[in-house]
């Protein structure tokens, strides 16, 4: 048995048997420090890097400790954003399967009440959700957090930059002092030091370095000066390395948006994602960059900091990041998994100091590459491989993946290759398809049934 077998754990049968059956083999190098010390009850500081495997660092610690016959809320998670929030209830749902009848709750702004309260009320073991929300909910009455015995604090410092500090404070006030506090956060700066000594005991200091090395990823960088040519090189960018799917990010929403819609109009398949967008926009966005039938994501630190897309071919750094950190964390996009990554970074004059202190920290000379040549800006963007259509029709209504695949590739339908992604909600379901066969897919699901009903499909 090795150090890294989740057998070495003081887990119970049930859970490492789910483990198993989830195809987690081995313990990642932050579960692997961390769960000791997480599971013996003490607090915790976990800092490592975005898909490094934090959630199950943490969900197993709070399943370990959950009388399931209690029917009170044990554990609070704290996020920084419903989608990250929806993430990590969905992966504690799933940590959770073999232990009969536990209830995970998700509350978070941006949604109607009303189904929050009926939910509260029918009881819930873990709650996830988002700082704001969930102070709503104590401030009125409807959420008790007397019987929590694991807070856990996720992509803390992001939840710090968005604002949420005496939020958090006022939450943790309700909470009681003798539970065990769980941090987690991608960067360690003073705010959170100062937060960590107000409301957790000694905590244990976890730190996994980024395995990031400039090995698996290819950086470069380019300076430009106007805003023109900044444009201009994310374009000719693009159009020379073709990736398939592109993160672009820049350092505020306007910025996000701007470019967004500077490269629809010149041709590209391209989505924004940021904060001023509504939350089904957001989903939306999400569901089709990761079925790619969106090529290009121009995204906010923020927005996209924590969630589970899958590595894309290529990162963009519109401008350089103000933080070496963050420049590490967000090439890390790329290059998962041995696939090999590219991260191109744009500045200007302005920025070169930025530049200059990257380079000490990653210990290398940068020097700027020359753009590929402007008669390039002439060709035709790459289309998205897929398209997505949406069924109006879910969960709820029993529909299950294979019921999709089936009915677009039954009798005469399309080809099994031709299906994507099927990403299904309670209330929807969204379905990827190749764009050449959008058409042929669409017929299918309005004229057949699904689960022996029609639903209404349409092309996103
Ligand atoms: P983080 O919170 O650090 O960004 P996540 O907890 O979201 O990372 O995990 C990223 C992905 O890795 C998830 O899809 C999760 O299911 C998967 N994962 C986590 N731990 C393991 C493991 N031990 N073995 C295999 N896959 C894992
Ligand atoms: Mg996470």
């Amino acid at each position: 048995m090795s150090q890294t077998d989740f057998s070495s754990l003081p887990l119970s049968a049930d859970l490492l048997k789910n483990l198993e059956s989830l195809g987690y083999e081995s313990m990642t190098p932050i579960q692997a420090q961390a769960l000791p010390h997480v599971l013996s009850g003490k607090d915790l500081i976990g800092q490592a890097k975005t898909g490094s495997g934090k959630t199950a660092a943490f969900g197993l610690g709070l399943l370990s400790r959950l009388d399931g016959d209690l029917y009170q809320v044990q554990s609070l998670v704290l996020c920084p954003t419903r989608e990250l929030a929806d993430q990590v209830a969905k992966q504690i749902r799933k940590l959770a399967r073999t232990i009969p009848n536990i209830k995970v709750l998700t509350l978070c702004g941006g949604v109607p009440m009303g189904p929050q309260i009926g939910s509260l009320e029918s009881g819930a073991h873990i709650v996830v959700g988002t700082p704001g929300r969930i102070e709503d909910h104590l401030r009125r009455g409807r959420l008790k957090l007397k019987g929590v015995k694991t807070l856990v604090l996720d992509e803390a410092d992001r939840m710090l930059e968005m604002g949420f500090q005496d939020t958090l404070e006022k939450i943790v006030e309700q909470i009681p002092n003798n539970r065990q506090t769980l941090l987690f956060s991608a960067t360690y700066p003073k705010e959170i030091q100062s937060v960590a000594n107000r409301i957790m005991d000694r905590p244990e200091l976890i730190k996994v370095e980024s395995t990031h090395d400039d090995l698996s990823i290819q950086q470069h960088f380019y300076q430009i000066e106007t805003k023109e040519e900044r444009f201009d090189a994310v374009r000719l960018l693009l159009l020379e390395h073709r990736p398939i799917s592109t993160l672009i990010f820049c350092n505020t929403k306007r910025e996000a948006q701007e470019l967004s819609d500077r490269l629809k109009q010149t041709g590209f398949s391209v989505a924004a994602l940021h904060g001023d967008l509504d939350q089904r926009d957001r989903d939306q966005t999400l569901i089709k960059f990761s079925n790619k039938s969106v090529a290009v994501l121009v995204a906010t630190d923020v927005a996209s900091r924590g969630l589970d897309i899958d590595s894309v071919d290529a990162v963009i750094n519109y401008h350089i990041a103000q933080e070496n950190e963050i420049h590490t964390h967000r090439i890390g996009r790329t290059g998962r998994a041995g696939a090999e990554g590219r991260a191109f970074s744009l500045y200007n004059s302005k920025e070169h100091y930025k530049v200059a202190q990257l380079g000490l920290y990653l210990d290398r000379d940068i020097v700027s590459e020359r753009l590929p040549a402007a008669n390039l800006l002439k060709t035709t963007p790459n289309q998205a491989a897929m398209a997505t259509l949406k069924i109006d029709g879910g969960k709820k209504h029993k529909l299950r993946p294979g019921d999709i695949l089936g009915a677009l590739t039954g009798e005469k339908g399309i080809a099994g290759a031709d299906v994507g992604k099927i990403d299904l909600a309670d209330n929807w379901a969204y379905v990827a398809v190749s764009r050449t066969e959008v058409k042929a897919a669409l017929k299918k699901l309005s004229e057949g049934k699904l689960k022996g009903r029609s639903f209404r499909v349409r092309k996103l």
